[in-house]
């Protein structure tokens, strides 16, 4: 018999008012599991639970706050295999990919332990005579999270911790499409030490527990990781409550990886494929679009077809699988309506791009990539969250740049090239938040600012020493010792 697994509020598991169900994207016959939905009124009572729990917390000693950041940080990593999988099951990233994620979501509580640690204000002399001057930070109070389907425990993890970090308390809202990741890692902080409604999950969908999060005039900020349409709703909301509200947001990306002439043709195909396919695509920083020099192009083209003609696309959990499945229907659907339109546009379909027939029934698609696709096309210009790139021809470097920067996005960005001229010219002058030289587009370091620019992202960095700009607010006391 499945377990119904609760919402937790308050420091109580609690049932919900409806249930949704976890679906493998493998396998769609597994139930991963049964998840009580919270309805508006469940969520209104984390909100609440979390404002009761604000002050205390706020004022609890760095000690504590590393204490309970520590212990959730030692059982994930003690439990990543386990957790590992869950992740790759309910989400459909390959099982060394879960592994990781879950291996990073670990890390990223400790560091955050330790920044509990050398959390320090300035002192410093007033310009006018005889007073002094402190500059302090303080928390925000009740910070709502609501995140994306696609990193189900390191996203919540990179806002929860420097969450509680910083004094902060919690109302959580996990996509709804991948609620066991966020359950498992709730159990994890419900039983660390921290006081009751410092930390609340609800599952639910963001029209009810999201808008209910958007609505309260006790939510002080919300930190939101996902679409550019929904970001954009967020804001608006946070924008119009009373409080205003302090908000971030991380969404879509389109990004370019620019492959020079004198590229190292083996590495820059490595970093195509991973940084294009891998994790099935579905990373915001996926590179979506890939610019080619002239000089290497057909070279280029040849190769990625044939390293792609290698990789096992199948049941996430098996082992020797390079890509899983699509999420659900509704991105697959998403996918395949970007294939058609890619090939309507004139783009040529060089490989892949048909749906694949396991022993399991599930969202598996042929990696797909398009050549002679140019960067008006709506294939280079919006976000398709899959295993779709498309290859776009550049005269020389000047022009891989241009169209490079030529997008409503800049989340991340990358280039192969020997030169150094060209990569730190590159560096410099690529209008993306994260460029990498060398390197997949995806994947990054978790102690150091993760985000973008344009269109991708709004409000303060995550991650990193940076998180505190957002989950503090900047106090300055002026003292007349008499
Ligand atoms: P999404 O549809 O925008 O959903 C994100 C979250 O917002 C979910 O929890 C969703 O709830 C909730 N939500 C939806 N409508 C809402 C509303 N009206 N009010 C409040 N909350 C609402 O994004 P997604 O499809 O899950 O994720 C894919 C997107 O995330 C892509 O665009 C990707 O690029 C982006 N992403 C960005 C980053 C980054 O750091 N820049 C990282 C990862 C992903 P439910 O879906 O549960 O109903
Ligand atoms: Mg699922």
């Amino acid at each position: 018999m499945t377990v119904l697994q609760k919402n937790f509020i308050g420091g109580e598991w609690v049932d919900g008012s409806g249930i949704t169900k976890n679906i493998n994207p493998s396998n769609t016959n597994d139930v991963v599991g049964e998840y009580a939905k919270a309805d508006k009124a469940q969520t209104e009572k984390a909100i609440a639970a979390a404002k009761a729990a604000a002050p205390a917390w706020g004022r609890s000693t760095p000690q504590e706050r590393f204490d309970a950041l520590n212990k959730i940080s030692v059982e994930i990593l003690a439990r990543k295999e386990e957790l590992g999988r869950l992740l790759a099951r309910e989400e459909g990233k390959t099982l060394p990919e879960g592994i990781g994620e879950v291996a990073r979501a670990g890390q990223i509580f400790a560091f955050f332990a330790g920044e509990a640690l050398r959390l320090t204000g300035e002192k410093g002399a007033s310009v006018r005579p005889g007073l002094e001057v402190e500059i302090t930070r303080e928390p925000m109070g009740v910070v709502g999270m609501i995140t994306p389907w696609n990193f189900p425990i390191a996203i919540p993890a990179w806002k929860i911790a420097p969450a509680l970090c910083y004094g902060n308390t919690v109302v959580f809202k996990p996509a709804e499409l991948v609620p066991g990741c966020g359950h498992a890692l709730s159990e994890i902080i419900a039983r660390s030490g921290i006081p009751a409604g410092v930390f609340n999950l609800v599952v639910g969908s963001g029209s009810v527990v999201g808008q209910t999060l958007l609505e309260s005039p006790d939510v002080a900020a919300i930190s939101f990781t996902g679409s550019v349409q929904t970001g954009r709703k967020i804001a608006q909301a946070c924008v119009l409550s009373n409080p205003m509200k302090k908000f971030q947001l991380e969404m879509g990306g389109k990004n370019p990886l620019v492959v020079l002439d004198d590229a190292d043709l083996k590495v820059a195909v490595e970093v195509a494929v991973n940084g294009a396919y891998f994790s099935t695509g579905q990373r915001c920083t996926a590179s979506s679009r890939l610019i080619v020099t002239a000089g290497i192009h057909d070279r280029f083209v040849a190769a990625m077809t044939e390293r792609l003609k290698g990789l096992t696309i199948d049941d996430a959990l098996k082992s020797g699988v390079h890509i899983g499945p699509v999420v659900d229907q509704s991105q697959l659907d998403q996918d395949l309506r970007y294939i058609k339109i890619g090939q309507d546009e004139g783009a040529k379909l060089a490989w892949g791009g048909e749906l694949l027939n396991r022993e399991t029934p599930g969202f598996y698609l042929q990696p797909a990539l398009f050549t002679e696709a140019n960067n008006q096309m709506r294939i280079a210009r919006e976000e398709v969250f899959g295993p779709v790139a498309c290859v776009i021809r550049a005269k020389d470097y000047e022009e891989a740049l241009a169209i490079s920067n030529d997008t409503e996005f800049g989340l991340a960005s990358g280039i192969c090239t020997t030169s150094l001229k060209y990569a730190s010219h590159y560096k410099r002058n690529s209008e993306a938040g994260m460029v990498m030289v060398n390197l997949p587009t995806a994947g990054v370091d978790y102690h150091v600012p993760f985000g973008g620019r344009k269109g991708s992202s709004y409000g303060a960095r995550e991650q990193g020493a940076y998180a505190r700009e957002f989950y503090t607010t900047v106090k300055t006391a002026y003292t007349f010792p008499g």
